[in-house]
Order: C-alpha cells, then sequence, then structure tokens
C-alpha cells in the first residue's frame, strides 16, 4: 500500500540515532543556563494572535507574511508562536514573576513556526534555546547574556563562528535616524527590491538586511544608526563593547545588523556560521527590548534575551565533525531457549532496567542463533544465554562481546555481578555520561 502522505513541507522528522544529538544540546542548553541562574520555563505553543502583533509588531514579516494563525472552534484568532520571546514575557506578567525580586531570569527549549521559504538550515518548524532576563537595564546584563550564549557553544564545541554586535538605539534616537534613512533610500527607490520598496515607509531598517545584492550595494553606503544614537544609547553601547573585551568575547560592529522584530532596542546580536558548508547562517540571535513589558500591559521594565536555533547548531556542529553523543549501546541481551527461561529473562531484565542498565531479550520468539544475530546488530556489550541447564545449576556464561572473552556468573546474584562487569567494561561513550548509567557508578 502507498503511504498515506508525507510530512509537511518545511518541517523535519528527527529519528533514532539523531535523537540523543539535539537531546543532549537541549540538556547542555538548559544546565549551561542554571549556572548564569536561569530557571526553565514552558509555554503553550500557542498565543492569542494579538500577543504577537503586539510585541514582534504588526508591520513585521514576522507578523504580516509568515505567522501560522487560524480561527479555533470558540473562534478565537490563534497563532503557533513565531519566535518564543513574546508568549515568556505573558506568563511571566501573567503569573506575576515580574513582581518578585529582579533580574526574573528563565530559560526555555521551544519549537517555532514560520510560513518562510524552507531552504538548507531553514525548516517551517524550528526549536530554539532561548533565555529572557527581565528587570535589567546595565551593560552588564547584555555582556552577561552575551556569554552564557558562547559557554554554551563552547561547552557543546561549537567553532568557527563570529559575534556581529550593533545598537538601534531607543524609539527617541531612531526616530530621527529612521527619517534619514528613509530620505537616503528615497533617492534610490529604483534600485531596490519590490520587498524593500514596501519596507521603505513602515519599516526601513530592514532594507539594510536584505539579502539582494543591488539592495546590499545601496545599503552599504546608507547612514548607520550608530551615528545618530542618543547620548544614552551610545553610553551603553560602549558599555557592552567594554564588558565584552573583559571577558575577552571577540566580536565586530557590523551596523546592518538590526533584527526583524519591532521589540529590539539598543543591543542587538548575531551569531554567524563561518563553516564553508553553513557560512553565513545566523546560528543565533538576541538582543535588548526595554519596551515590550510596557507594551504588553505591564510596568517599564528593561530586559533582554536570545534564541540560539538548535536545529542550525546542530547542522552546523556535524558539518564540522564535532564529537556528538551516540546512539545509547544494549548493556546486555539475554538470549533464551524455552518458555521457563523467557521467563527468568524477563525478571532479570526488569531488574536490571531498574538500575538504569538497558537490558534486552527476544520477544518474537526467534531460534538462538537469530537472537544472537541480533544482539550483535543492537551492539550488545554483553550477552549471556539462559536455558534449563543454567536455571537448574544457578550459572550463566557472560560473554563480553569486545574480545569474546566468557565468564561464569551466579544467576541468583545476576543484576549485582553484571553491574560490576558494566562497570569495568572500557567502552563507556559520550552519551552515556549524560545516561542513567552514570548515576550506577557514582553508587557503587
Ligand atoms: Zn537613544
Ligand atoms: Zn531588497
Amino acid at each position: 500500500m502507498a503511504l498515506i502522505t508525507k510530512a509537511v513541507r518545511g518541517t523535519r522528522d528527527v529519528l533514532p540515532g539523531e535523537s540523543q544529538e539535539l537531546r543532549w544540546l537541549e540538556r547542555v542548553a538548559l544546565e549551561t543556563a542554571e549556572a548564569f541562574g536561569y530557571f526553565e520555563i514552558r509555554t503553550p505553543v500557542f498565543e492569542h494572535t494579538e500577543l504577537f502583533e503586539r510585541s514582534v509588531g504588526d508591520t513585521t514579516d514576522v507578523v504580516q507574511k509568515e505567522m501560522y494563525t487560524f480561527r479555533d472552534k470558540g473562534d478565537r484568532s490563534i497563532t503557533l508562536r513565531p519566535e518564543g520571546t513574546a508568549g515568556v514575557a505573558r506568563a511571566c506578567l501573567e503569573h506575576g514573576l515580574l513582581a518578585e525580586a529582579l533580574p526574573q531570569k528563565v530559560s526555555y527549549i521551544t519549537t517555532c513556526y514560520r510560513y518562510e521559504k524552507p531552504q538548507s538550515g531553514r525548516q517551517r518548524e524550528f526549536t530554539q534555546f532561548g533565555v529572557e532576563c527581565f528587570g535589567a537595564a546595565s551593560p552588564a546584563a547584555d555582556a552577561e547574556l552575551i556569554s552564557l550564549a558562547t559557554t554554551f557553544y563552547a561547552t557543546v564545541g561549537l567553532e568557527s563562528y563570529r559575534l556581529e554586535i550593533n545598537s538601534i538605539g531607543c524609539p527617541a534616537c531612531r526616530a530621527h535616524y529612521l527619517d534619514e534613512l528613509r530620505k537616503y533610500f528615497r533617492t534610490r527607490e529604483d534600485n531596490l527590491c519590490p520587498t524593500c520598496l514596501d519596507r521603505l515607509d513602515r519599516n526601513p531598517m530592514r532594507i539594510l538586511d536584505c539579502k539582494s545584492p543591488i539592495c546590499a550595494a545601496e545599503a552599504a553606503l546608507a547612514p548607520r544608526i550608530t551615528e545618530y544614537l542618543c547620548e544614552e544609547c551610545a553610553a551603553h553601547f560602549t558599555g557592552v563593547k567594554t564588558l565584552l573585551e573583559q571577558l575577552e568575547i571577540p566580536y565586530m560592529v557590523n551596523p546592518r545588523v538590526v533584527r526583524g522584530l519591532d521589540y529590539y532596542t539598543r543591543t542587538v546580536f548575531e551569531f554567524v556560521s563561518e563553516l564553508p558548508q553553513t557560512d553565513g547562517l545566523v546560528i543565533g540571535a538576541g538582543g535588548r527590548y526595554d519596551g515590550l513589558i510596557e507594551e504588553l500591559g505591564g510596568q517599564h521594565l528593561p530586559s533582554l534575551g536570545f534564541g540560539l536555533g538548535l536545529d542550525r547548531s546542530w547542522m552546523h556542529l556535524r558539518a564540522a565533525e564535532a564529537a556528538l553523543p551516540e546512539r545509547r549501546r544494549c548493556d546486555l541481551f539475554l538470549a533464551t531457549r524455552g518458555e521457563t527461561a523467557l521467563a527468568a529473562a524477563a525478571r532479570y531484565a526488569f531488574e536490571l532496567r531498574g538500575d538504569g542498565v538497558m537490558a534486552l531479550y527476544d520477544v518474537t520468539g526467534r531460534s538462538l542463533k537469530a537472537q544472537m544475530k541480533y544482539a550483535d546488530k543492537v551492539k550488545a556489550r554483553f550477552t549471556a544465554v539462559l536455558g534449563e541447564e543454567e536455571l537448574a545449576c544457578g550459572t550463566a556464561k557472560l560473554k563480553h562481546m569486545a574480545d569474546g572473552s566468557e565468564e561464569t556468573i551466579s544467576l541468583s546474584n545476576f543484576a549485582e555481578e553484571l553491574e560490576q562487569h558494566l562497570l569495568h567494561s572500557e567502552e563507556a561513550s559520550l552519551f552515556e555520561l549524560f545516561s542513567g548509567f552514570e548515576s550506577i557508578k557514582e553508587d557503587s
């Protein structure tokens, strides 16, 4: 029979054998965030559409063209989150977290949805590691936030990227800049792509990061926001740069980094891949959004955050052939002969699994030979055969598959003896450092 349907365009399945790599990235991400005082928050995948119109901005490409918006059966306008910050800010306001000791720091792993043209590194469903720090106005908060991202990259072994930073000012100084920018591009209207012509009125800063080479050529000579910053914004930007230098975090100032979302103020930054295979891909981005909480109905609360693309980090790591955790191997395969032995194997496996050991036995009724073939396929470290003989004498031969050596172990003390062997076998993989196996090692 033919398949009913295929996955929706712009979505990607993560298969067994790959998923442990992403799970490891997610785990390192949240644990790195915790070391910086951020705790995980989980918010719904969909929100009222109005939330994104108000926060992301109703003139942005994201809101105008890219959102998955629908009416639910109660006739509410609902949107799948196109980014992580708005929902998290909404949740923190709703639950009074912003009335507690500040800054309030939260982290999350989240899927986001944007109806964009799929291409390498850009899916319509994507996963982000995000953090938000509410209630911190000082440049020290910006530098600390950026150092959290670089610590995460360093911990997972992600190299060959650059950090680009910019300041897009506050609403006061930006208004003046936008006027100048419009004036500049108006004289060059004939050279702009249709999208940028459309941006000229509502969002001229976005012309600066247009990918069209003709627009880019015009943008190269455009006025730079950094020359229009008010005194406070300029001092803030200088503060951020000085602190990054003190933390020895390399960066370059790129006046064309503007980000596409309305809520950003002052510092914005991007992490850009420099690998040949993923060159120019933005693997993470963030910035300050001092006006967002007020926009959502809270008090004025300077805040900032980032979203690092986990799919993109993963692509980058794979392209770099970095060390990634392998799928966990079977610790023990119990091959069986006969019904009684199968029942015994099930009991031993039950006990071992309770201790975090991956123990398998045959549930398909295969011959002993076929069972051993399967044990090879799942790369079992140890195998043992259980039959009437073994059950009668109360011992079984434990075979170490790496070197073929065998040892007789007592069935009455099966779990304990096996775990001792597992401890001393030398094939600990990267993944096991993060699995339940670790706790066995610590306990004994
Ligand atoms: Zn300003
Ligand atoms: Zn353009």
